[in-house]
């Protein structure tokens, strides 16, 4: 606490200095606002005419300066600063107003800790997910078909199919059944489930199907009116296949997963990357039980996730859980009544002090439907990624009045808990392209081994190594390019293949491979068999 009050009156002071120097390089100056912010501040100024980023350095001398003069400022002194980048801002942030120029300055309480800072800073860049998704070919977004609409190419459409494929046989193994559903739903569905009046604001407008295009393009008018949405949950359509026959007590637990792809409206200048975008594939699943079963169906959620976040090489030690629950001021932006919203929330926040989640509460972030856990995970630079969600509903089956007959014989709700592990696809691949910096551990790699014959006269024996390698499951690129052996081996090292193979005169007489690792460099040469010994 301390450090932070330090660190804040080091960031307030370096305003000040940051003011003063710019009055003294720029006596005709006009100041408007300034902040303190996450890493340091920022102040707004009105110049006579434009500075640029080459500017930076003079104010900074500038301030070196001054800073030297302060009394007492010892704090300041022993802070390192450095200022960052300008940028346009508008005056007060409304765009109708002046432009002004907005100098960015980074500020700690040490020049230890900038320096950490900057490191930092440059191996996020390194390890943005859209720059490595571009370099190591593997989605795009493109503006001719829709603005936060991924296109996989094959190499991210593997790594998806890798990470899916595993996800369906964890769920079978874990007591999962699979459900499918479509993407449009009819709007009485989304009246019914509540979408319609809690959830509108991330919504599309419906879609008029009752006439086809050509007709409504010729401006005939619609025989009959029939409107859908565009989904932005699953959840109504495993109530409906819930409710196609009669449950009986026994039958319970049901868990249906899907990874069911929903659109979400998005602010165009909020979209980024894989992690905000209109369109994305929820890894799925919804729990229905009797209330005698909840406790254990939440506590086998959560262990799935931990399991989950161990398997894909995450420190489950790390991961910060929030207990979302309503706000009691806002009570008309929930479905529900006070009994049951006290009921869930008691609930989950006995079962995450069981199980030993260290667990933080927090007013206003539930869903409308009911309270849930979020789970954060840290990646390998210490950033936490919003993933999993574990929701506890009494809503949606009451509003869908979903019955069972009980032991007794009589009618009676069951309890719905909605969940994602990764949260979404897009979301979680960006996660795990950032967390690798796209070097993805042999499992994962959409490719895992490259095949470089040195001349031309290998490639036929470099083929069959491939087919062999292939047929035992393992994703080959075989590359027969007429490029020069090291062209190949450079690419594959920019491609961040955990393994390739080179073939030579050499390996080819005594019927052998030489193998170079992406992490552990040569290996030199072994037969096929030990290969595959030491990979498998
Ligand atoms: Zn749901």
């Amino acid at each position: 606490m301390e450090q932070n009050e330090k660190v804040m009156r080091v960031r307030d002071s370096l305003i000040h200095i940051l003011e003063k120097a710019v009055k003294e390089l720029y006596p005709d100056v006009k100041v408007a606002t300034s902040l303190i912010i996450d890493n340091g501040f920022y102040y707004d100024f009105d110049f006579a005419s434009p500075i640029t980023d080459k500017d930076l350095g003079k104010i900074e001398q500038k301030m070196r300066e001054l800073v030297k003069k302060v009394n007492p400022a010892d704090e300041l002194k022993n802070a390192g600063f450095k200022l960052d980048k300008i940028a346009g801002a508008y005056w007060e942030g409304d765009e109708k107003n002046k432009m002004l120029t907005r100098i960015y300055g980074l500020a700690f309480e040490s020049s230890d800790k900038l320096t950490d800072f900057i490191k930092q800073r440059e191996e996020a860049e390194k390890r943005d997910h859209r720059k490595l998704g571009k370099e190591l070919d593997l989605f795009h977004i493109d503006d001719k078909v829709g603005l936060g609409l991924p296109l996989w190419h094959p190499k991210g459409a593997m790594l998806w199919r890798v990470i899916e494929d595993f996800w369906y046989q964890e769920h079978l193994k874990n007591g999962y059944d699979l459900v499918r559903s479509p993407h449009i739903g009819n709007k009485e569905l989304w009246e019914t489930s509540g979408h319609w009046g809690f959830y509108n604001s991330s919504m599309y407008p419906p879609l008029e199907a009752g006439q086809t295009l050509k007709d409504k393009q010729e401006g005939k008018k619609a025989e009959h009116s029939e409107e859908y949405l565009l989904k932005p949950m699953n959840c109504p359509f495993h109530v409906q296949i819930y409710k196609n026959s009669p449950k009986s007590y026994k039958q319970f637990p049901f868990r249906w997963a899907e990874c069911g792809t929903v659109y979400r409206f998005e602010k165009k200048g909020e979209l980024s990357g894989l992690t905000r975008v209109r369109g994305f594939t929820q890894d799925d699943a919804h729990i229905l039980c009797r209330k005698d079963q909840i406790e254990n169906e939440l506590k086998k959620v959560i262990d799935f996730i931990l399991f989950i976040y161990k398997s894909f090489g995450f420190d489950i030690n790390t991961v910060k859980v929030f207990l979302s629950l309503r706000d009691p001021n806002n009570k008309e932006k929930y479905a529900g009544n006070d009994e049951g919203w006290n009921y869930t929330e008691d609930v989950l926040r006995k079962v995450a002090t069981e199980k030993g989640l260290d667990f933080t509460e927090e007013k206003g972030e539930a869903a409308f439907y009911g309270p849930k856990l979020d789970f954060k995970i840290k990646d390998a630079l210490g950033r936490l990624w919003q993933c999993s969600t574990l929701q506890f509903d009494f809503n949606l089956p009451e509003r869908f009045d979903l019955t069972f007959i009980n032991a007794k014989g009589e009618q009676e709700r069951p309890y719905m808990l909605h969940r994602a592990l990764f949260g979404s696809f897009e979301r979680f691949i960006g996660l795990l392209i950032e967390h690798y910096a796209g070097a993805f551990p042999f499992w994962l790699a959409p490719v895992q081994i490259k095949i470089v014959p040195i001349r031309e006269n290998h490639n036929e024996y470099a083929e069959k190594i491939s087919e062999q390698l292939r047929k035992l499951g393992y994703r080959i690129d075989c590359d027969i390019r007429e490029e020069n052996m090291g062209k190949k081996v450079r690419d594959a090292k920019n491609n961040k293949i955990p393994y390739t193979i080179i073939i030579g005169d050499k390996d080819i007489e005594v019927n052998k491979i030489s193998v170079e690792s992406r992490d552990k460099g040569a290996l030199g040469q072994m037969s096929l068999e030990d290969f595959i010994s030491r990979v498998r």
